[in-house]
C-alpha cells in the first residue's frame, strides 16, 4: 500500500461542475490506491442547504462509474460532510472552524488542512482572506491553498489578485492548477528530452527546423459562453497551458531535478520569449479565428451559441509563432494553435528536424510526435531505403504510442496533482513568476486584438481553423505536420 498522508480538504465551490466531474472521482482514486485510508476528511462547501447524507449521495454518484465494490465506495463517502456557507459572510467560517477543528480531532489529521478554491477567482481573496483572520490556518501542520484557473484576465488583474491572496499565505503554500501540467506525457517531456542522449544532443536550433503545438478541440464552448466570450482562446489557452508546454519544450537542462531548478530554467526560457509582432496584415507572429457553422451546416456557429454576443469577434481559434532569443533556439519558429470547434480533439507536439544538409538523399524532414491526449506515447517518422534496387526513400513511423489499456490505466491530472499537493510536492504548477510573465507576453497580443472588435477571421467548425492559421508558416516554408 502507498505511503499514507493525513490531512482535511475543505473544498470551496463543492456543489460545482469541477468538483463533481473531477475532484471527487480523483479523490476516490488516491483512496483506492491507499494514498488517502483512514486518516482524511473532507469539507464541502457552497451555498445551497444541503445535508450531510444528500452530500454524500452527491459523491456516491459522482463516483457511480468508477471501478470498486458498494462498500469501499459507501466508506470512501462516509469521510465527506457538507456545510453551507456564503464566502463574504465571516461568521460562517466561525462555523467552518468548529467543524475542521472537530474533524482534525476525529480522524487524526494534524492539523493539515488543504483549502481547494474551486470557485469563481472573484472570490480568491475574500476566501483566502478570511481563512487567515478566523484561524482556519493552523499553526500545527501544514496548510495549502489549492487554486483553480483563470489566474487574472491579464497582467494587472492578475497581480492583484496574487497580492490579496499573498497577504494571507506565502507563494510557497500556493498550488496554482494547470491541468496540462498534471497529463502524464507533459511529464514525459522532460524525461524523454534528459535521458536519451540521442534526443538531447540533437534539441537544439542545429538540428531542429521547427516545433509545433497543437491543443485542439472539436468541442464549441457548450455551457460555457458566457465565460469563454469575455475570455478567448489566448487568455483561456495560450496564457497558460500553451505557454507551459513551450517552456517544458525549449528550458534548459536543470542542474536537478528539483521544483526550484526546474522553474528557473522555465522562467528563464519564458523571459526569453522575444516581443511577438501582431498586425492585422501579412507580417503578424499570431492570427486569430471564429468557428462559423460548418460546411454541411449541422454545426451552429459561435455566435449563435448560447450566451454569446451575437456580433461577438471574440477569438476561438488562435495561431500563433513563438520566438526565442538565446543560443539554443534562435531562429527556430514554435507554431502553436488552440481552438473550439476544430477537426479533432487532439493534444500533440510535432518536432520537425531539419533536412541533412548533403546532397546524397532526396531526405524528408524527421519528425518526432510527442501524443499528449487522447493517444499517449510518441512517433518517430524517419527516412528507410525502399526495398529493391536503387536507392529511394520512403518515411517509416517507429511508434511509442501506449496501448489503450495503458492509457486507461494512466493516472488522470487531477488524480496526479492532488497527489501532489498531499506530498507538498510544486513541481506541477504554476509558479507566480510564470503566471506573470506569461500574461505580459499573452498582453501585447491582446492590446492589438482590442484595437480592432469590428471583424475577425471565420473558419467553417471541424475544419483546422482559418487559412491565415497555414499562410503564417508558409511564410517560413513550413506547413502542419498534422492536419486534422
Ligand atoms: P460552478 O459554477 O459549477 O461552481 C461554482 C461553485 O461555487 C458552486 O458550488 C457554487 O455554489 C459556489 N458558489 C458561488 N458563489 C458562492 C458564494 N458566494 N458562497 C459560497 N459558494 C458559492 O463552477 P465550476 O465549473 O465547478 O468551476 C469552479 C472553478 O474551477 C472556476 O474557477 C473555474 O474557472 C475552474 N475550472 C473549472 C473547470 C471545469 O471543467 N468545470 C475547468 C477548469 C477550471
Amino acid at each position: 500500500m502507498s505511503q499514507e498522508t493525513k490531512a482535511l480538504f475543505i473544498i470551496f465551490g463543492a456543489t460545482g461542475d469541477l468538483a463533481h466531474r473531477k475532484l471527487y472521482p480523483a479523490l476516490f482514486r488516491l483512496y483506492q490506491k491507499g494514498y488517502l485510508q483512514e486518516t482524511f476528511a473532507v469539507v464541502g462547501t457552497a451555498r445551497r442547504e444541503w445535508s450531510n447524507d444528500y452530500y454524500q449521495e452527491v459523491v456516491l454518484d459522482s463516483i457511480a462509474k468508477m471501478n470498486g465494490s458498494e462498500e469501499e465506495k459507501e466508506s470512501f463517502s462516509s469521510h465527506f460532510r457538507y456545510q453551507s456557507h456564503n464566502v463574504k459572510d465571516t461568521e460562517h467560517y466561525h462555523t467552518l472552524r468548529k467543524l475542521a477543528d472537530q474533524l482534525d480531532e476525529e480522524y487524526g489529521l494534524e492539523g493539515n488542512r488543504i483549502f481547494y478554491l474551486s470557485m469563481s477567482p472573484s472570490f480568491f481573496g475574500t476566501i483566502t482572506s478570511h481563512l487567515k483572520e478566523q484561524s482556519l490556518v493552523t499553526e500545527r501542520g501544514f496548510s495549502r491553498v489549492v487554486i483553480e484557473k483563470p489566474f487574472g484576465t491579464d497582467f494587472d488583474s492578475s497581480k492583484e489578485l496574487n497580492d490579496e491572496i499573498n497577504a494571507s499565505f506565502d507563494e510557497d503554500q500556493l498550488y496554482r492548477i494547470d491541468h496540462y501540467l498534471g497529463k502524464e506525457m507533459v511529464q514525459n517531456i522532460l524525461a524523454l528530452r534528459f535521458s536519451n542522449r540521442l534526443i538531447e544532443n540533437s534539441w537544439n536550433k542545429e538540428s531542429i527546423s521547427n516545433i509545433q503545438i497543437t491543443l485542439s478541440e472539436k468541442l464549441g464552448v457548450e455551457e460555457r459562453g458566457e465565460y469563454y466570450d469575455k475570455s478567448g482562446a489566448l487568455r483561456d489557452m495560450v496564457q497558460n497551458h500553451v505557454l507551459q508546454v513551450v517552456s517544458l519544450l525549449t528550458m534548459n537542462k536543470p542542474e536537478v531535478f528539483d521544483t526550484d531548478t526546474i522553474r528557473q530554467e522555465k522562467m528563464a526560457v519564458l523571459e526569453a520569449l522575444k516581443k511577438p509582432v501582431v498586425s492585422f496584415d501579412e507580417k503578424t507572429d499570431f492570427v486569430r479565428g471564429q468557428y462559423a457553422q460548418s460546411t454541411d451546416g449541422k454545426v451552429k456557429a459561435y455566435r449563435e451559441e448560447d450566451k454569446v454576443n451575437t456580433e461577438t469577434t471574440t477569438e476561438t481559434f488562435v495561431a500563433g509563432q513563438i520566438a526565442i532569443h538565446n543560443d539554443t533556439w534562435e531562429g527556430v519558429p514554435l507554431y502553436i494553435r488552440t481552438g473550439k470547434r476544430l477537426a479533432e480533439k487532439t493534444t500533440r507536439v510535432d518536432v520537425v528536424f531539419k533536412e541533412t544538409d548533403s546532397s546524397l538523399f532526396n531526405d524528408q524532414p524527421s519528425v518526432l510526435t510527442i501524443h499528449i491526449n487522447p493517444e499517449e506515447g510518441f512517433e518517430l517518422t524517419v527516412n528507410n531505403k525502399q526495398v529493391g534496387p536503387g536507392m529511394n526513400l520512403e518515411p517509416i513511423t517507429l511508434s511509442g504510442l501506449r496501448s489503450d489499456e495503458e492509457t486507461e490505466k494512466s493516472p488522470e491530472a487531477y488524480e496526479k496533482l492532488i497527489l501532489d499537493v498531499l506530498q507538498g510536492d510544486e513541481t506541477h504548477f504554476a509558479h507566480w513568476g510564470e503566471v506573470a510573465t506569461s500574461w505580459k507576453y499573452v498582453d501585447q497580443i491582446r492590446k492589438v486584438w482590442d484595437c480592432n472588435t469590428e471583424s475577425i477571421p471565420f473558419y467553417p467548425a471541424l475544419s483546422m481553423g482559418p487559412e491565415e492559421s497555414d499562410q503564417l508558416l508558409a511564410q517560413n516554408g513550413h506547413e502542419w505536420v498534422y492536419k486534422g
